[in-house]
């Protein structure tokens, strides 16, 4: 059904290389791709790839990135990463899952988004708030913790599709489900959704 509604799913995040994704998806924790995306034209405008970013002025970082919470712990991770690929991976993003979340401010979700959305690389799926809310929802798992939610939803979701199946929850979550007032009244999945939310809803479709 998802596949359906969101055939070629996009990351939202504004990006140019998978050094840059890679700084946004850091960026994007605990604040909106929106927001993110205010920020970064001056970021990669002025520090482009890790060689720059590495040598950053942590203030002049800070200033950049003052609109986005958590901006000054922002700061030191994404130039410790830059700082950490130039020195370990010789400028390149690494590859692997391992190396990855290695990164200051890189965990498995991050890491995910990057190998998926950048190289192609299924190892595991993406579980942010959208997933996880969505996920509990349709009954894809009963748990809140982002590592089985993820071990969860790689049992039933064929590995090809871990990378878009990501995008289109995001994407699903973001528009639709949302967490305050999904829109039941009009969801392709209301057959199949045992959330409070949609029960009124489906109650009053069946009478
Ligand atoms: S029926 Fe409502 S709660 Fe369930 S998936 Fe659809 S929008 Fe979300």
């Amino acid at each position: 059904m998802l596949t359906e509604r969101y055939p070629s799913p996009r990351c939202e995040l504004d990006y140019a290389s998978p050094f840059q994704l890679l700084i946004a998806v850091i960026l994007s924790a605990q604040t909106s791709d929106k927001a993110v995306n205010k920020v970064t034209p001056e970021l990669f405008g002025r520090f482009p790839d890790a060689p720059s970013l590495a040598k950053a002025p942590l203030l002049e970082l800070r200033k950049i990135l003052r609109s986005i919470g958590f901006f000054r712990a922002k700061a030191r991770s994404i130039r410790g990463t830059a700082q950490a690929i130039m020195k370990r991976y010789g400028g390149e993003v690494p590859r692997e899952m391992a190396a990855l979340i290695t990164l200051p401010g890189v965990a498995r979700k991050t890491a995910n988004v990057v190998l998926g959305e950048a190289f192609e690389i299924a190892e595991g799926i993406a579980v942010d708030t959208h997933v996880a809310r969505v996920s509990k929802r349709l009954g894809l798992t009963k748990s809140t913790s982002p590592p089985e939610i993820e071990r969860d939803l790689m049992q039933v979701t064929p590995r090809t599709d871990w990378g878009k199946g990501h995008l289109r929850m995001v994407l699903f979550g973001r528009y639709h489900c949302t967490a305050r007032s999904p829109k039941c009244t009009e969801c392709p999945l209301l057959d199949v959704c045992i959330a409070p939310e949609s029960a009124a809803v489906r109650d009053a479709c069946h009478e």
